[in-house]
């Protein structure tokens, strides 16, 4: 594989998924980078529409992005949402005031008739970012989560009432009908590296995986096929991926993960912590790469990514 011409697609949903991402960026490839984004979790608030997994990921390649917090600008300032709840709304999922510019502008020239990757781009642009950032379809995915209070949307389920539900059964609605953006096939087509980042694989990733037409090009393509493990020492480093993989019925481990991608990844890069599981994931028909997983800084991001690229 050379390093230097290598053009990667990357399926990613937010946190985990932009760190990765933002490391392979650090190495001076953001231009042969396209990053395919979970929009199966967007929603309208207020009459603005958010999309936090390209967010999160334009925010952090942008070096913008809130790194306590997890979402959202650092140093950001929360007036407008104060005010908003001034007038007796809830201000149940937090939004700074930088994140109002972007949905405000973003909902602006939604109605104006561009498209949600036409939009992106133009703010992934003006952010000065490199990397293609591409919402996996331009149309509307809803998640739905059922839990033992019964059915609800992701958002309520995540940020209204913390993942502390357990995920029984997970739904995407508008899925069927869904195409993929501009720019989704032909970068899977033509990726060296098709990139599975530690993103929560039941929730982030297989909605761009059910997308029409996504899982069978990243079948048919030749490229190498690398997960990124989000379960590292049998824990999610964040979020519900741990529970919603137990209740699918999976292990939750680098090895779970491993069997829910089944012959869809060729490699699987898995922490340190878990280099006994090594055996069993290459039983699978998988190679492993074992690595330091847990990203901190850009330079641990990038630290990883060159590990990854050198272990290919
Ligand atoms: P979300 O939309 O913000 O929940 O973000 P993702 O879909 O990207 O999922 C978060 C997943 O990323 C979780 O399952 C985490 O375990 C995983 N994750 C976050 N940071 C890291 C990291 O530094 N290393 C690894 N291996 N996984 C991570």
């Amino acid at each position: 594989m050379n390093i230097d011409k290598i053009q990667i697609a990357a399926l990613a949903g937010g946190v985990g998924g932009a760190r990765m991402l933002d490391g392979f960026a650090a190495l001076g490839m953001g231009d042969r980078l396209t990053a395919i984004v979970n929009t199966a979790d967007d929603f309208s608030l207020w009459g603005l529409p958010i999309s936090p997994d390209i967010d999160t990921v334009m925010y952090t390649l942008a070096g913008l992005a809130n790194v306590h917090q997890g979402w959202g600008i650092a140093g950001d300032t929360r007036v407008t949402l104060d005010a908003i709840a001034r007038y007796g709304e809830d201000p149940w999922f937090l939004l700074g005031d930088q994140d109002f510019a972007t949905h405000i502008l973003r909902g602006h020239r939604l109605a104006q008739g561009l498209s949600l990757s036409e939009v992106t781009a133009q703010l992934v642009i003006s952010l000065g970012v490199q990397t293609r950032i591409l919402p996996m379809t331009n149309d509307l995915v809803h998640t739905h989560i059922r839990t033992e209070d019964g059915w609800m949307d992701f958002q309520s389920y995540f940020v209204g009432r913390r993942h502390a539900d357990h995920a029984l059964e997970v739904r995407f609605d508008g899925i069927e009908d869904a195409e993929s953006a501009p720019g989704v096939s032909e970068a899977l087509i033509g990726a060296d590296l098709i990139l599975f980042c530690p993103s929560n694989p039941i929730v982030s990733v297989d909605p761009i995986l059910s997308v029409a037409g996504v899982r069978k090009t990243i079948s048919a393509s030749t490229a190498r096929k690398v997960c990124v493990s989000p379960i590292i020492g049998g824990q999610a480093v964040k979020g519900p991926a741990a529970d919603m993989l137990h209740q699918a019925g999976y292990e939750v481990s680098a090895l779970g993960v491993a069997r829910w991608y089944g012959e869809l990844v060729d490699v699987m890069v898995i922490d340190e912590k878990d280099a006994a599981l090594a055996d069993d994931i290459r039983a699978l028909g998988h190679e492993v790469i074992v690595l330091q997983t847990l990203m901190g800084d850009r330079d641990d991001r990038a630290r990883l990514a060159t590990e990854i690229l050198a272990a290919l």
